[in-house]
């Protein structure tokens, strides 16, 4: 039963050419079951995340703070 209990956040805005990345990591396991961590704040972007104890950080859309348009989101899971 493998399942992913990592994930990589990278935001970038190819007008700027500002790329900034995060991640969070699920401490759960065993009986307790998954318990993901908050991803940090960005910097360079007004980012909307929500945060799902099971399922884990999702982007739900991000902003570049420079240009004010949407910026480019790229998830990655890894073990
Ligand atoms: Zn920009």
């Amino acid at each position: 039963m493998g399942y992913s209990d990592k994930l990589e956040v990278t935001i970038s805005c190819d007008d700027c050419g500002v790329t900034e990345e995060n991640s969070a990591k699920d401490y759960g396991g065993g009986y307790g079951g998954p318990a993901w961590e908050h991803l940090d704040s960005f910097s360079d972007f007004t980012v909307v995340a929500t945060h799902d104890e099971r399922r884990g950080p999702d982007i739900k859309s991000a902003t570049c703070k420079k240009c004010c348009k949407p910026a480019k989101i790229q998830k990655k899971y890894s073990q």
